[in-house]
Formats: C-alpha cells, structure tokens, sequence
C-alpha cells in the first residue's frame, strides 16, 4: 500500500517522486522504460529556461519558483543542472515572440533590454537578425539539463524511500472503495491513496474517459558543428535565443555546448502518436534549419553531428494540464505541456506534493485545468 503512485517518471513524474518523498509519503514511481530514455519528451541534453515568458505572462510566478527549486536540487543532488547563457528573445517588434517578452517582462518587474538588430549583432556577433527584428535580451536565461535534472530527481526521492520501478508501464487503474486507487501493470496490481498521470505523450491512455483534445506532434532537433570560428558559439559568446523568423513562425538555438550548436523549428512538425511516431529524420528536415542558420546564424551550421526526434504534447490552447480530475479527486493528471514545460517540472514537482498534501497549491492553476476542455 501507497500513498501516492505516480504513472511516468520523466520531467514532471520525477519531480513528483522527488516532492511527495521527501515530504514523507510512500512513493511508487512508474515508467514505461527506463530513464533516461530518448522516446518521450525529456531528452536531448538541453532545454531552455527562460523567465520574460513569450507565451503568457500567468507563467512567470510558476518559473520564478522553478528557479528557486532547480538551484535548490543542484545542492542537494550536488551536480550542475542550470548553465546560465542568457537570452534573447528575437522577431518583430510587435509579433508574438517579442511583444509578448516585453509584456511579461514589464508586468512582472523583470530585468531586461530592448536591442536593435544590429545592437544584437554588435554584443554577439554570431547572431544576425533582420533588420527589421528587435530582440528581448532577457539575463537569467539559461539552460537546464535535462537528462541529469531527472536523473538527479530520481536519485533523491530513491534516497527518500520512494520504489521507482522501470520498463513496467501503467496498463490500467480503477477506484476501489474508500476512495483508494489500485494500478494494474504486467507484474502485478498496486494500491494507493492517491495516482499521479504523468505519462507524457501517453497520458491519453491513462484517462480515455476524459477525452483530451490533444495531439502528439514530431518535432526534431539537430546538433551542427561549426564550420566558423568556435568561440563564435560557445556560451560565453552565444546566448539562447528564440527567433520569430516570420509571422508565427519560430527557430531557436542553444550554443555549442561541447557538441555542436544546437538548433530546431519550434512547432511546424507532423501530427503522430507516442507508440507509432517516426523516428528517422530526413535530409530535407536538416537543411530546413540549415537554411535558416545560413541566415541568421552564419557559420553555425557545417556538418550536422545528429538528428533527433522528440514528442510535444499539444493542447489546442498550448497552456499545460495540471490539474485533478473531475471524477476521482485522488488522481492528478500532470502532463502535457505543449512542447515548453521542462523548465518548470521542478516547481511543478512541488505544486503536485501540495495538491496532494494541502489540497491546494499556492500558483493559480485555472489556466491549466481539465475543465476548459468542455
Ligand atoms: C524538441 C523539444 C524541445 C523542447 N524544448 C523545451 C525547452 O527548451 N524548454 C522547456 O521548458 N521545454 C521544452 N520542451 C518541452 C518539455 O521537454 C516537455 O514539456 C517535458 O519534458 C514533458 O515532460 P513530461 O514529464 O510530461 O513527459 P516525459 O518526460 O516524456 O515523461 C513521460 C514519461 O511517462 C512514461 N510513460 C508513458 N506511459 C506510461 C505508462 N502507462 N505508465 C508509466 N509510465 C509511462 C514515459 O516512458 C516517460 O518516461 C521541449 C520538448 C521537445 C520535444
């Protein structure tokens, strides 16, 4: 018997297990493999963190608080998660990318700058943007690895008592009287007072009865090597950036962190599901990113080292879900996230534990419930 079950361990089930064990509940951590693993949502060594949230300004309480509880994992778990670049968010000045920085930047107190394109091209001479771009350059961007953050999750909440078990994925789950939950695997059949979905570009599996409109879509990344100078684009020389190309349209990259410069479209992949997604990337894929680094990024995309696919979880409204469901208040459905969730799984993490604990969390989570799906 357990307190809480939590069916995935990747960005937000790791982070979960890690919460709820430390806070002193008996854990058992699900995963349909075994972390870390490529087919889901959370690998490919870097992910950004940014806080002058493009998307909504609702955001930027819950990444502030991200912040506090990644610095506060790499102490307990004692490795480097966080290598701060800062950011710079770049495209027109008043499309979706920068006008919408500007306005959480401005709502929220944040520090940051509005540079010209050339401005931008001056201070990192990598980058050059349109001339009709400006660009958001926001301080305490940076990014996060993402494979040791859940590694690091992991290896704490085991240290708490929490049972990971791995290639044993959640086939099923009913109420039982008094309110428990009982998990049905392929080894057997589990009890708990609570269940935690976390199952990513699964999650739809787990609660068919909700019907979620959601839609899995490819999308993929490519590491370059350089064909330029280095130091070009190293961290210290490149930082993040976010890049409406055109109206609506969005390329990022991160630096060379040791393995190339790292580059992909942000959206713009082919609707496809978890278990039939195809994994090959084709050639036209590298040179549509290729084509856009010639542009704005030159030098930066000489020999492509490797390509891979990685699933966005996409609600219509691109906001996340976290919330818990509307006919067992016991289970807590935490997991699509729209292809940007990753920088905040460590504060999502702990609004899990409260929910479970108080009943409550301290972040306004409408926009993330199941409700506006009805
Ligand atoms: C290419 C790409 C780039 C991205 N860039 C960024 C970025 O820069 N910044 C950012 O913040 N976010 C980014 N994201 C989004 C972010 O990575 C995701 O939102 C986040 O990782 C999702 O975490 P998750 O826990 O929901 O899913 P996952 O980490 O995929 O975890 C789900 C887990 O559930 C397991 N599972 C599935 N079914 C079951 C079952 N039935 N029982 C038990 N376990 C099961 C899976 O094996 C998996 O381990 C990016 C995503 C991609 C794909």
């Amino acid at each position: 018997m357990f307190d809480v079950i939590i069916a995935g361990l990747g960005a937000m089930g790791s982070a979960a297990a890690y919460h709820l064990s430390r806070r002193g509940l008996r854990v058992l951590g699900l995963d349909r493999f075994t972390q870390p693993h490529a087919f889901g949502s959370s690998h490919g060594k870097s992910r950004i963190i940014r806080e002058a949230y493009f998307e909504n300004p609702i955001y930027v309480p819950l990444v502030r608080r991200a912040y506090e509880c990644w610095a506060e994992l790499e102490s307990r778990s004692g490795r480097p998660l966080l290598t701060p670049t800062g950011g710079l968010m770049i495209g027109p000045p008043d499309g979706v990318v920068v006008r919408g920085a500007r306005a959480s930047a401005l709502k929220h107190g944040l520090p940051f700058e509005e540079l010209s394109a050339a401005a931008v091209h001056e201070r990192f001479p990598a980058l050059l943007p349109a001339a009709s771009d400006t660009a958001i350059w926001e301080p305490r961007a940076g990014i996060l690895n993402p494979e040791s953050a859940i590694e690091a999750h992991l290896a704490l909440a085991r240290e708490h008592g929490a049972q990971l078990r791995f290639g044993e994925p959640a086939e099923s789950w009913t109420e039982r009287p008094g309110g428990l939950v009982r998990v049905r695997t392929g080894e057997g059949m589990f009890d708990a007072a609570w269940l935690v979905v976390a199952s990513g570009a699964w999650v739809a599996q787990l609660v068919p009865e909700l019907a979620l409109p959601l839609v899995v879509e490819r999308n993929v990344v490519h590491w370059f090597d350089p064909s330029a100078a280095f130091a070009h684009f190293g961290p210290g020389s490149l930082p993040i950036f976010i890049h409406e190309h055109e109206p609506g349209r969005i390329w990022y990259g991160f630096p060379d962190l040791g393995d190339g410069v790292k580059l992909a479209l942000h959206h713009q992949g082919e609707p496809t599901t978890a278990d039939t997604v195809r994994r090959d990337v084709s050639n036209d894929e590298v040179e549509r990113v290729r084509a856009l680094a010639d542009r704005f990024l030159p030098g930066a995309a000489g020999r492509v080292r490797e390509s891979m696919v990685c699933l966005y979880t996409n609600a219509p409204d691109e906001h996340f879900i976290l919330d818990t469901h509307p006919g067992h208040r016991r289970v807590i459905v935490a997991s699509p996230c729209s292809g940007h969730g990753f920088k905040f799984s460590s504060a999502i993490g702990e609004v899990i534990a409260d929910l479970v604990l108080e009943g409550r969390s301290r972040f306004d989570l409408a926009p993330f419930s199941l409700s506006r799906f009805r």
